[in-house]
């Protein structure tokens, strides 16, 4: 019976990976997946996770299963630094949360609450998203819709657009914003907006859902918090997935968590059996090692403090390049004005090419960037910068 099953397209961004993989050119670059790279290309395993995994490998204590919402230190501990410690809903007992796998797997457990929970809800998501996003909410079987984000012509927010979208959701409905360094376009609110964006969901009785997987890669720890914040209003309700992935560097270690706030405490303990009950059906409990290697790092001053370090590296890196690229493309004499990269923020630059400028790229310089247009500015480095203005030249001129 299992001949007649067709193969599934491959995943747009992962595929690519593949292929770059496959490609023999020397000269090629992978500017496509989502993953940081340092100045030599290659995905650093950060020195406070060494460490943290040196003291844990030293007192090893059980292999025994975590409890089925995760590492309670290593919850409290990602809720302190998301919503900031001593934050009115941690204080209040108002947050129910879990330890995940990944930022994905977070999205999933909050697919699979909502859909048993809140049964009628659409999911909005910004147009566009990261592609993940519609398929985790459709597999957990929640209807989508996509509200407007991006304004191309200026490469800015489409502040406008957004709030009309919102005063036409549904209350009870579910809007998914991208907590900071929105992937793909890499264009964030202000404080401001984000207040404005705030009132408007709240007033409307939407849900907000945040997407948080790059803290710390825009402005700063805090800085990047500031739209989590700016939702985090005494009584309301929110939810939140956040990811270690990125500013910890724990790709495949699958280290995420989900918060759920609710107005009461009751109500939150109420949502913790619910949150559980899903998360039991699905992985029964989360994957222990990057989760202690996180708690680790956060509870220790001073591991603390290097891990702070190194993700200031990384975010100082990722903005270089960006202003790097903006003069590497006027020193190629490109078309255009490209200063909106230097506006963007986190790993991703919307760069405008077409798709077949991004086809062309690939297919004569061996260049691997998303079909959207989307960069990894991360994949950028001194070495290569030079080569990647020019073919962009190249593809923009013909
Ligand atoms: N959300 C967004 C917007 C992302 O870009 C990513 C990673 N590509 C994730 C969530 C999830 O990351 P992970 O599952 O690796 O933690």
């Amino acid at each position: 019976m299992l001949e007649r099953i067709e193969a599934a397209p491959k995943d747009a961004i992962l595929g690519l990976g593949e292929a770059f993989k496959a490609d023999p050119r020397s000269e090629k670059i992978n500017l496509s997946v989502g993953v940081y790279q340092d100045e030599h290309g290659k995905t650093p395993l950060l020195e406070c996770v060494k460490e943290a995994e040196r003291r844990l490998a030293a007192n090893p204590t059980t292999k025994s299963y975590l409890p089925i919402s995760g590492l309670p230190e290593y919850c409290k501990a990602t809720a302190e630094l998301a919503f900031g410690a001593g934050n009115e809903p941690l204080v209040s007992k108002r947050v129910a949360w879990a330890q995940t796998p990944g930022g994905t797997g977070a999205l999933r457990v909050s697919a699979d609450f909502i859909a048993a929970n809140l049964p009628n809800s659409t999911v909005w998501m910004s147009e566009p998203t990261w592609p993940n996003h519609p398929q985790i909410f459709n597999a957990a079987g929640i209807a989508t819709k996509t509200y407007p984000y991006f304004d191309a012509p200026n490469n800015s927010l489409n502040l406008a657009g957004m709030l009309a979208a919102i005063e036409k959701m549904a209350a009870g409905d579910v809007i998914l914003l991208h907590g900071c360094c929105h992937n793909p376009t890499g264009i964030d609110p202000t404080a401001a907006e984000w207040k404005q964006i705030a009132d408007a969901v709240f007033a409307r009785g939407v849900m907000p859902l945040l997407d948080f997987a790059y803290q710390g890669f825009g402005d700063g720890l805090e800085e990047d918090a500031v739209g989590l914040k700016a939702f985090s209003r005494p009584g309301a309700e929110l939810m939140v997935c956040s990811s270690y992935s990125k500013n910890f560097g724990l790709y495949r270690e699958r280290v995420g968590a989900l918060f759920v706030v609710t107005s009461t405490a009751a109500a939150a303990a109420s949502v913790q059996t619910q949150i559980d009950k899903v998360i039991r059906s699905n992985y029964s409990n989360p994957p222990a090692h990057g989760g202690e290697v996180v708690a680790t790092i956060l509870r220790d001053p001073e591991l603390r403090k290097q891990w702070e370090g190194e993700v200031t590296t990384m975010r100082n890196r990722i903005n270089d390049m960006r202003h790097a690229l903006v003069e590497a493309l006027a020193a190629q004499g490109v078309p255009g004005d490209y200063s909106f990269m230097t506006r963007q923020r986190g790993m991703f630059s919307f760069s405008g090419l077409t798709k077949e400028q991004v086809e062309a790229l690939r297919s004569e310089y061996a260049i691997y960037i998303v079909g959207s247009g989307r960069i990894n500015v991360a994949g950028l480095t001194p070495a290569n910068i030079e080569r990647v203005a020019q073919c962009i030249g190249e593809v923009v001129g013909q």
